[in-house]
C-alpha cells in the first residue's frame, strides 16, 4: 500500500467525496419535467407517429415499391398493390402496426419517393391495440394533421432528404439513353 492509499483510508477520503457529492446533489434544482403541464421541446426531425405524404393533388406519394416494408426490421409495415387498367401499380392499402415499430427511421431513409414520415407527434397512447394498426386513410390523416404545409416541406429539405438523391450513375458507366436516329 502506498503512503497515498494509506493517507485516503485514514481519512476516509473517498467516504467523504461521496458525502460531498450528495450534499451537491440536495441544492441542485430538480431535472424532472412535470409532463403532461410541461412538455419537451420537440427538435426537427423527431421520430414520432408515422404519416404518408400526400402529393400537391392529395393524392398519397406512395408508389408501391415496398421498399420500406422490405429494410423495416420490426416487420410492422405492409404494403398491398394491385395492377391497374392502364398496367400502371396501384397501392390499395398501406398499413403500419405501430405498436411493434422502434421508429428507426429505416423506413423514411429507403424510400426513394419521401412518401413516409415520422412526424412530431408523440403523445398517442391509448387503452387498446386497435387505433395502432393505422391504414392508408389514417397515416394520410396524419399528413394533414401533423406535417402539412411548411413543417412537411422542411422536414423532407432539411432532415429526411430521400438517400437515392446521394447516388448518381458512375462516370464510365453505360446507360441507355435512347436510339439517336
Ligand atoms: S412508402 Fe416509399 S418505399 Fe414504401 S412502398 Fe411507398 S414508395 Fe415504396
Ligand atoms: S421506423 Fe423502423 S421499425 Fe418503424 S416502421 Fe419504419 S422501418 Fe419499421
Amino acid at each position: 500500500m502506498t503512503v497515498k492509499d494509506l493517507v485516503k483510508k485514514v481519512f476516509m477520503v473517498e467516504i467523504l467525496q461521496g458525502m460531498a457529492l450528495t450534499l451537491k446533489m440536495m441544492f441542485t434544482p430538480a431535472v424532472t419535467r412535470q409532463y403532461p403541464e410541461e412538455k419537451r421541446p420537440v427538435f426537427p426531425g423527431f421520430r414520432g407517429l408515422h404519416a404518408l405524404p400526400r402529393r400537391p393533388d392529395g393524392t398519397a406519394r406512395c408508389v408501391g415499391c415496398g421498399l420500406c416494408a422490405a429494410v423495416c426490421p420490426s416487420q410492422c409495415i405492409k404494403v398491398y398493390t394491385s395492377e391497374g387498367p392502364d398496367h400502371t401499380k396501384v397501392v390499395d392499402g398501406y398499413e403500419i402496426e405501430v405498436l411493434r415499430c422502434i421508429y428507426c427511421a429505416f423506413c423514411v431513409e429507403a424510400c426513394p419517393f419521401g412518401a413516409i414520415s415520422l412526424t412530431e407527434h408523440y403523445e398517442y397512447s391509448d387503452y387498446s391495440r386497435e387505433p395502432f394498426y393505422m391504414n392508408k386513410e389514417m397515416l394520410l390523416s396524419n399528413w394533414d394533421k401533423y406535417m402539412a404545409g411548411k413543417k412537411g416541406e422542411d422536414y423532407f429539405k432539411k432532415f429526411w432528404r430521400p438517400m437515392s438523391e446521394d447516388y448518381q450513375t458512375p462516370e464510365n458507366q453505360p446507360v441507355f439513353k435512347g436510339r439517336t436516329k
